[in-house]
């Protein structure tokens, strides 16, 4: 792109947002580039908002995406509080929520992702929250007292750090999950079984196969009452029950959606103007040799510089074996790989019981890993699904076998 006289419009001012102004800049973009974010606040990077800034160990600013200044320092164009309301892809402009518009060169679509919502009677009371904000982080703690009962709905990553957190600030904390185990969309039973085990010894109740009927309550929430007919009594409920990607208003500009608005490993879209980049995405990527939607860091920083490289004629693919981790008390987990299926799972000990990392293979190959309080697996495991290196149960499960050994073959 060159003698840019718009310049670059970035649509959401999240974490992929704010990469991929800061990447525009550090490939020697100078043209104007603007953010555009509806949430009151910089660029900021949420995996705190369950851990950290839940407990209160940590400050609102320290969520900022590199320390929020980066963003005036290059002169990047800061508008929160504001939505992008349409884009005009004939006129390459975008019609903003202020009643002002804004014209592009290229377009940076990084809406995100917006919270499922469940159907439930009641669940505008008072006390009940998803989990997406900043604003939802501080609403939930501030309720969150030695005293207080939680009901956390849905046993994924979000929900299980919540509990933990509750937990650690002394709340009882309940877990209702619809399927047979914890984390059952992407991790093997084993797993599940070893974390229901950490919750229960930390005093979480699971409840599986359970879903909540109802929350009552006359202002604020009081019980909620479970498809078993059983009732409990509940200061705070936090619905975690996944996410959608927020593609409303590239849908409305009819750009390809699909699972995610459809973009190639260069996070370009179906307009050449347009690219797209982080959780609203679903990538083509090169290494897994398919589409992938993803909710992580990793996605929303290292999509959005491909995404932003691309933009300004410097394009590198974007192809990574998905990596993502979950803090949970004393516990760091952490997964590689995005498999759709397995033949075997393997365990490597770590040399003590909370310390080991589980293999998972397809046709001999390693497809998968999740390391708890192991991250130096982490690495090889990446480079060995990356390499797609035969591999036999026995090594991976032996210790004595050196990871790195394993990757030089
Ligand atoms: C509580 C929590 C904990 C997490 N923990 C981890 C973790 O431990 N590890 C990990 O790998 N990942 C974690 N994640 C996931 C990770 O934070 C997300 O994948 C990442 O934030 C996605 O970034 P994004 O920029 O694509 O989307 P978002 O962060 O959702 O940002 C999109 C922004 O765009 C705004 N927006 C949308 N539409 C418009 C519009 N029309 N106009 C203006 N603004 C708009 C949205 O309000 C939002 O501010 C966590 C997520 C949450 C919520």
């Amino acid at each position: 792109m060159t003698a840019a006289k718009a310049g670059v419009v970035i649509v959401g001012g999240g974490q992929a947002g704010g990469e991929g102004a800061i990447a525009l800049r550090e490939g020697g973009y100078q043209g104007p580039v603007t953010i555009v974010g509806d949430e009151p606040y910089p660029p900021y990077e949420r995996p705190p908002l369950s851990k950290a800034l839940l407990l209160g160990e940590a400050s609102i600013e320290s969520t900022y995406l590199r320390g929020g200044g980066v963003f005036a320092e290059r002169d990047i164009a800061l508008k929160p509080g504001i939505r992008v309301a349409a884009i005009d892809r004939a006129g390459k402009g975008v019609g903003l929520s202020d009643g002002s518009g804004l014209a592009y060169d290229k377009l940076l679509l990084a809406t995100g992702a917006v919270v499922r919502k469940l159907p439930l009677p009641s669940a505008d009371l008072a006390g009940v929250f998803y989990l997406r904000t900043i604003a939802d982080t501080l609403s939930i703690r501030e309720r969150l007292t030695p005293a207080a009962t939680i009901v956390v709905i849905g046993g994924g990553y979000i929900g299980l750090e919540v509990a933990a957190s509750a937990r650690k600030r002394g709340a009882a904390a309940i877990v209702v999950e619809v399927a047979d185990r914890i984390m059952n969309r992407v991790v093997a039973p084993e797993l599940s079984a070893y974390f229901a085990a950490i919750h229960r010894g930390h005093g979480v109740q699971i409840r599986t196969q359970t879903t909540v009927a109802a929350i009552e309550g006359d202002h604020a929430v009081r019980a909620v009452r479970l498809s078993t007919g059983e009732t409990i009594a509940a200061d705070i409920v936090v619905i975690g029950v996944g996410i959608a990607p927020d593609t409303a208003l590239a849908a409305a500009a009819g750009l390809g959606i699909e699972n995610g608005v459809k973009v190639d490993e260069f996070g370009a879209t179906s307009d050449p103007d347009i690219y797209a980049a982080g959780d609203v995405t679903n990538h083509w990527n090169p290494l897994l040799g398919r589409y992938v939607r993803l909710e992580s860091w990793q996605n929303a920083q290292n999509q959005a510089i491909a995404a932003a490289k691309a933009m300004i004629g410097q394009p590198a693919p974007y192809a990574e074996v998905p990596w993502f981790w979950s803090d949970q008390y004393d516990l760091n987990l952490q997964l590689v790989g995005a498999p759709l299926a397995w033949d075997q799972v393997v365990r490597r000990d770590g040399g003590d019981p909370n310390r080991f990392t589980l293999f998972y293979l397809a046709g001999g190959k390693l497809v998968a890993a999740n390391a708890v309080n192991n991250a130096r697996d982490i690495r090889p495991a990446r480079q060995l699904i990356a390499k797609g290196t035969p591999l036999t149960p026995g090594e991976l499960a032996d210790p004595g076998v050196r990871m790195q050994d394993l990757v030089k073959r």
